[in-house]
């Protein structure tokens, strides 16, 4: 899309007001929005942010000891093509950033040019990598200051589906006006928990489809009077929020789906399948990486709690979904289950690529498919089948990514520095909290 292209929709619709949004190191969708009479100045060179602002916890708390405080600035630069009328606000649209350095180099605290670099990377290799975020949420109302999901509803209930019916259609229907697919919707297992899809695109705009489907989500609730949270666990009795990250590689010239074997998964699949189970306990570090995340990561809850994968296995961290009749080519994908909302959607996605491709480039071999609950298993079986426990809190998921070489590299020094200062602060910051604390900071987050 063309400037001219955006000042023309913007003046046909009335727009009087376009977001620049971008997605901080602690997964928080913030921006700034300029008016119409400056917009073409803006879109050609940006708004100016302080770097700070990518050293704040989500609790608003800069981390000056990152070396980020009051003094420096960078620019939001607009990816043109991202621009999108917004359903939920009247006269506004919004548009997605990169964090770029006043000398135009990109800033290397940018969460997107971070994901840009993975996906380079795999076009070097002849990769092209799609991916689908699938996002579970809790749908509630605020009732006397406490939040109270909207139904008790089960599992894929028409009883679910009756009572959030008016703000699904609503919902469904602002995704298609920002061009989103949705593929399946269905009422969840928690009271107040819903599932919706959306269908694969190409690595980047997943991430930024994702951004686009949070934003959306909430923004719709709140129309129809409505909260809803992505955050992995708003309520400690009920089941955690996945968001499962779907992900298949294609051959970049022939468009061959490169997950597909003569009679299954191909090699290059199973080495993608190794790297992922091999980085896993660091990877949560960046897919998992709130305090919250992991009241979530508990066995016996589909959620993932080992670094196992399986054949239709939904306690296995690395699932290998059935493929459509028909369809093998293009529906063999592999789901990773250890992902939720609270993550930035921009470096989840980079670090999966990383992982999966190095998994490639070295040949790796995975351990055996698991068809059974890990859990269930010995101790001998799960040493014989490289069957770990994944961390079990924010601070030893961010001790394995400071140690995991290609996760730090796949960050950069700076970003690597500055997440792990963020991320411990909020480990620290709610290890004083009460948990009902803990759970409101991030159902409001996220
Ligand atoms: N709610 C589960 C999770 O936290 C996922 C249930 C499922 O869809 O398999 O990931
Ligand atoms: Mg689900």
């Amino acid at each position: 899309m063309s400037i001219e292209t955006i000042l023309s929709h913007v003046n046909s619709s009335s727009v009087r007001l376009v977001r620049f949004l971008y997605c901080d190191t602690s997964g928080i969708i913030r921006g700034k929005a300029a008016h119409v009479d400056s917009l073409q100045r803006r879109l050609e060179s940006g708004i100016g942010l302080v770097k700070g602002m990518m050293a704040m916890n989500l609790l608003d708390q800069m981390q000056t000891n990152t070396g980020f405080g009051a003094v420096g600035e960078v620019r939001l630069i607009a990816d043109l093509d991202t621009f999108t009328l917004l359903p939920y606000a009247a006269q506004s649209a919004l548009i997605l950033c990169d964090l770029v350095e006043l000398d135009r180099r990109p800033f290397a605290l940018c969460p997107r040019t971070v994901l840009k670099r993975q996906i380079q990377k795999a076009s070097e290799m002849g990769v092209r990598i799609e991916a689908a975020f699938e996002p579970e949420f809790t749908l509630g109302t605020i009732d006397q200051g406490n939040f109270q999901p909207i139904d008790e509803s089960l599992c894929f209930s028409t009883d679910g589906m009756n009572r959030a019916a008016d703000f699904i259609n609503r919902f469904t229907n602002a995704l298609e006006r920002q061009g989103i697919e949705v593929e399946q919707y269905y009422p969840e297992l928690g009271h107040g928990q819903h599932e919706l899809s959306i269908t694969r695109a190409e690595a980047l705009a997943a991430a930024d489809r994702h951004i686009l489907y949070r934003e959306s989500l909430r923004a719709t609730a709140a129309e129809c009077g409505l909260v809803a949270s992505l955050a992995p666990k708003p309520l400690a009795n009920q089941p955690g929020n996945g968001c499962h990250l779907h992900l298949s590689a294609w051959d970049k010239n022939s468009s061959a789906n490169l997950f597909r074997g003569q009679d299954g998964l191909s090699e290059f699949a199973l080495q993608f399948i190794a790297g992922l189970i091999k980085h896993l306990p660091a990877l949560v570090g960046l897919t998992c990486p709130s305090v919250n995340s992991y009241r979530r990561l508990k066995p016996r809850t589909w959620a993932s709690a080992f670094t196992a994968w399986g054949y239709e296995n939904r306690e296995a961290a690395v699932r290998v979904p059935s493929v459509f009749w028909g369809q093998e080519d293009a529906s063999t994908n592999i789901e990773i289950k250890c992902v939720d909302s609270s993550s930035n959607p921009y470096l989840a996605l980079a670090g999966a690529i990383a992982c999966g491709l190095d998994g490639v480039k070295r040949k790796l071999c995975p351990p055996q498919p698991l068809d059974t609950d890990p859990c269930s298993l010995s101790a001998e079986e799960m040493a014989s089948n490289q069957v770990r426990r994944l961390p079990t809190n924010l601070k030893e998921s961010l001790k394995r990514l400071i140690h995991d070489a290609l996760l730090m590299e796949v960050l950069g020094d700076e970003l690597a520095r500055t997440f792990i200062m963020v991320k411990t602060s909020e480990a620290l910051a709610f290890a004083k909290a009460s948990v009902e604390s803990e759970l409101r900071q991030h159902r409001t987050k996220f």
